[in-house]
């Protein structure tokens, strides 16, 4: 038999197949075709949320007791101020960083600024910022009816992506981040993947899975050095910003880093 009768036969056996599984499906009642779409696993693990909103399987850096979790860049005390349930920056005492290194999380956490601006604006008035891995910082700024740099206000990935919207509650009033981090990658010193970052700011999108271009830089272009899950760090930058309900979850982790 040649080639060309081989191909014929072969394909006169598939159609033949074709139409005896169409006739089959057609015997089958619609639901038992329905089925055949149906994927039973892997079950989905169950997470419930508390009364605080607080998903069961968080990890929790601040429950409105002490700042346990935290710690000073240099690895001492924090000794920022913890008062009813929420914690506030000791301007002049330095960055602080979360004892534990991640990679891939959603992180949730309410933070507000003084009402007393007197005299301040722009990036003074009451800045902070929140560093996923020490190094890509989500500006934390009081922007309502406060003008400055697009980049660089509530919301920004700072000096890289104006956020879409700026849904700053008036000053004063606490403000909720919601946000969706995921790690860059890297093979040996090489960028494989970049970060992306997604923010819903009072409930609101304002970063919608935003790549991230490198490390924060106020001066000159941010780029990407090598590195493996790190701490989540959190500004002082001079001023009283005040944070509560924070947590986290892990996404993923990251072979090798
Ligand atoms: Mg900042």
């Amino acid at each position: 038999m040649n080639m060309k009768k081989n191909i014929s036969l072969l394909g006169l056996i598939a159609s033949s197949i074709a139409s005896y599984v169409a006739v089959a499906d057609n015997a089958l009642e619609p639901w038992q075709q329905a089925q055949k779409t149906e994927v039973w696993s892997p079950v989905p693990k169950i997470v419930s949320v508390n009364a605080n909103h607080v998903p069961s399987d968080a990890t929790i850096l601040f429950d409105g007791t002490d700042l346990s979790s935290w710690e000073t860049l240099k690895g001492g005390t924090v000794s920022w101020a913890v008062t009813d349930d929420y914690f506030t920056v000791n301007p002049g005492m330095g960055d602080i960083k979360t004892k534990q290194s991640f990679c891939d999380v959603q992180l949730h956490f309410e933070w507000k600024t003084p009402t007393n601006v007197s005299g301040m604006k722009g990036q003074q008035r009451n800045n902070s910022g929140i560093f996923f891995q020490q190094r890509y910082e989500i500006q934390i700024l009081d922007s309502y009816q406060n003008e400055t740099y697009a980049n660089g206000q509530v919301g920004s990935v700072y000096k890289q992506t104006i956020p879409l919207v700026n849904a700053m509650k008036p000053t004063g009033e606490w403000q909720t981040y919601d946000i969706i981090y995921t790690a860059p990658r890297f093979n040996e010193e090489k960028l494989i993947t970049p970060g992306y970052v997604t923010l819903l700011h009072n409930g609101v999108l304002a970063q919608n899975h935003v790549e991230i271009q490198g490390k924060t830089e106020w001066i000159g272009a941010p780029s990407y050095k090598k590195h493996g899950c790190a701490p989540l760090q959190l500004q002082d930058h001079g001023n009283l910003v005040s944070f509560r309900n924070v947590w986290l979850r892990e996404l993923n982790s990251i072979n090798g880093q």
